[in-house]
């Protein structure tokens, strides 16, 4: 990745360079063919007006020639040299491109590379007017050596290396510090995805990038907490079970070693026989609870158009004497008939759920505990309200109380009186969501809770 970056930098620099360099030399030459051919036409010129004072001439050639830095020959029409500010090519003949084009009236020039080095030379003509016609008396040559240009161009060559090289290793830095700071939370999630599948269930990335790399960041964050809360649940799911099968299975062997031990009588054995059928109707109980909790999420639906008002009445009914025997007033609100396609046993089993854990879950130390049933009709929506004054449940255990073998009360006043294995709720919320139906709770401790299931119409 990084070769690739760098070979686009020195790519675009190299480009650029040359660029700028050709345009540069472009533009130098074509200032000095100007100033050469300004020159040119000013030796013409004089030449013109003072062809009688030869020494003249020649003086004034050499100085224009002097002054341009460059090498100036006057000709004749026929191209044979009559002045020479280097004095060598006095009474040669000359027969280059740009006499011949001088010959014909026209100036003309080009850049010739001789040796290695470049040479303009350009040419115009020196004409007279008869007032008739205009005629080419001879021609003013100029050549130049263009190698200020090239060392020029030779210093601008380096001062763009330096730049370029400045440029290419600031760069480098640049990209290995923005690729860093890209790959650098990309390690730490495969970081922390590999702790998470070693089993460090609820590891935290620390360090949060911001921007979209953060949202992510935060999202595997929360998702690796509600990992481990499972995980936790699911132990303590596991212990609450194992330790109540426990109990049972203490009692029958206890039994069952008594009734081994000597000659008992028929009567007491009878009476033993029972407490261990008791025993294991228990167990059998528990276990039916456990089948019930793996099958969570096999919920199949039996769907009928059902009034929801008579469900509610035949669930209070059967749970009244349980909650008269726990001294909770039920009271039923409901002031007219909905309707709702719904699986009736299985949202029976959602009320008496919730029902009976306002029972369990009641405030002994209030004087009169109570459950609200009420059911509403919006025009989107009807709701089933359960309300009751219990025990309440705190605000940061709420998200949670849904999930399988989450208890929200602390383990002691949980062994001690309200026995559960934390499934009821579960059991609710698999069967609301069957029903594409919604489930929201509100609590507060000390005050009560607020179950709200939500039928879309
Ligand atoms: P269980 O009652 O067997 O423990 P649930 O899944 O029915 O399991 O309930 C989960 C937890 O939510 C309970 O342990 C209890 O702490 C809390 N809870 C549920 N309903 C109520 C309620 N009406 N009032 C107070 N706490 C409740």
């Amino acid at each position: 990745m990084l070769i690739i970056y760098s070979l686009i930098v020195i790519l675009s620099f190299s480009l650029i360079g040359t660029v700028l360099l050709n345009s540069y030399k472009t533009k130098r030459i074509k200032n000095q063919e100007i100033r050469l051919f300004q020159t040119a036409n000013i030796v013409a010129e004089t030449y013109k007006s003072n062809t009688q004072d030869i020494i003249f001439a020649r003086t004034m050639v050499k100085t224009y020639a002097k002054q341009a830095d460059a090498r100036i020959l006057v000709t004749d029409t026929n191209g044979k040299v009559l002045i020479d500010s280097y004095n060598t090519y006095i009474g040669d003949t000359l027969d280059n491109a740009e006499i011949k084009s001088s010959i014909k009236g026209e100036s003309a020039s080009k850049l010739y590379n001789v040796d290695t080095k470049d040479i303009l030379q350009l040419s115009v003509p020196i004409t007279t007017n008869n007032g008739i016609e205009t005629k080419v008396t001879g021609i003013v040559l100029i050549s130049a050596s263009m190698n200020m240009v090239k060392e020029d161009m030779n210093e601008l060559k380096s001062d763009i290396l330096k730049v370029s090289s400045i440029s290419l290793i600031l760069s480098i830095i640049l990209i290995l510090i923005a690729a860093n700071s890209i790959t650098r939370p990309l390690r730490d999630l495969t970081y922390g995805v590999n702790k998470i599948s070693s089993g460090a269930l609820g590891y935290q990335i620390e360090k949060n990038p911001g921007g979209e790399f953060g949202q992510l960041v935060s999202t595997f964050n929360k998702m690796s907490c509600k990992l481990s809360n499972i995980e936790k649940n699911r132990k303590i799911f596991i212990n609450n079970i194992s330790h109540e099968l426990r109990t049972p299975l203490t009692s029958i062997k206890a039994l069952t070693e008594s009734l081994s031990i000597g000659n008992t009588h028929l009567d007491t054995y009878k009476e033993y026989i029972m407490d261990i059928h008791g025993e294991t109707e228990r167990m059998e109980k528990m276990v039916n609870y456990l089948m019930n909790s793996i099958k969570l999420e096999d919920v199949t639906l039996e769907l009928k158009e059902e009034n929801i008002k008579i469900l509610l009445e035949n669930s209070i009914k059967l749970i009244t004497p349980y909650a008269e025997k726990n001294g909770v007033r039920m009271n039923f609100k409901a002031d007219h008939n909905i309707y709702a396609k719904c699986d009736y046993n299985k949202i029976k089993e959602v009320i008496l759920n919730l029902l009976d854990n306002s029972i369990k879950y009641k405030d002994p130390k209030k004087k009169e505990n109570y459950i609200i049933i009420t059911i509403q009709q919006g025009k989107d929506e009807s709701s089933i309200i359960i309300e009751d004054n219990g025990l309440g449940i705190e605000e940061k255990k709420l998200p949670y109380i849904f999930q399988r073998g989450f208890r929200a009360l602390d383990q002691d006043h949980q062994k001690d009186k309200l026995t559960g294995h934390g499934i009821g709720l579960t059991i609710v919320k698999n069967i609301i969501d069957e029903h594409k139906w919604a489930i929201s709770v509100e609590s507060s401790l000390r005050i009560g809770s607020t179950f709200t299931i939500t039928i879309p119409n």
